[in-house]
């Protein structure tokens, strides 16, 4: 299976980790970036990306060079909040992950979709209720390597950014976790062979 260019809801995820959720104007996440060429705040956030990294910036269509960049941006660490980096939640970069090319889906890049915000920020306010520091196994899956992991749904929610499997280093047993991240924005989760899966299926981007 081979990964497509992100939607237009992915693109805008991507811009508002990078430079904030203001930064993609008052309509937010509405999954329209404007007319190409146009100044609309998404047009202009690509071309600031483009610019930034060194692409050549045209009228701020998303293409595989700015899906490559924003991969390669985020593999190396981007802190997405006060106690999570990007580097932590990649496909074949998180803990528990398998990096062999041959599971992973073309264009897995490590970033096959993009980290849900609100998901994440369950998980940060988790962390900040518990009170010390959560490890992520497991984060974002490309469907290739979601497959090759034994018992997987391919409706895993890990590959739509939206699900992270993850321990509480000793600080709390897996059962309390489970019960801190509910109380916390997660709408669902189990307790899984010494992890802890949790995920947000609310409507928030
Ligand atoms: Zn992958
Ligand atoms: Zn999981």
């Amino acid at each position: 299976m081979a990964i497509e260019l992100y939607s237009n809801i992915s693109i805008q995820q991507a811009l508002a980790w990078l430079y904030g959720k203001d930064a993609l104007g008052p309509c937010g996440y509405d999954g329209d970036l404007g007319e190409p060429g146009s100044d609309s705040y998404c047009r202009q956030l690509i071309r600031r990306f483009e610019a930034e990294y060194g692409l050549a910036v045209d009228g701020g269509v998303w293409g595989w060079d700015c899906q490559r960049k924003i991969a390669e941006v985020l593999t190396n660490g981007v802190q997405l909040t006060p106690h999570f980096n990007s580097a932590e939640l990649g496909c074949g970069i998180a803990v528990s992950d398998n990096d062999d090319p041959a599971i992973h889906s073309t264009n897995c890049l490590h970033f096959p979709e993009m980290i849900n915000h609100t998901a994440l920020n369950c998980l940060e306010a988790t962390r900040c209720d518990l009170g010390s520091g959560i490890q992520v196994t497991s984060g974002v899956r490309c469907p290739d390597y979601n497959a090759s992991l034994s018992g997987s749904s391919s409706e895993s929610l890990h590959t739509a950014g939206r699900a992270f499997d993850c321990n509480a280093m000793g600080a709390c047993s897996l059962e309390e976790l489970l019960e801190i991240g509910l109380r916390n924005g997660f709408t669902w989760g189990y307790v899984g062979n010494g992890y802890v899966h949790l995920q947000y299926t609310g409507s928030g981007y």
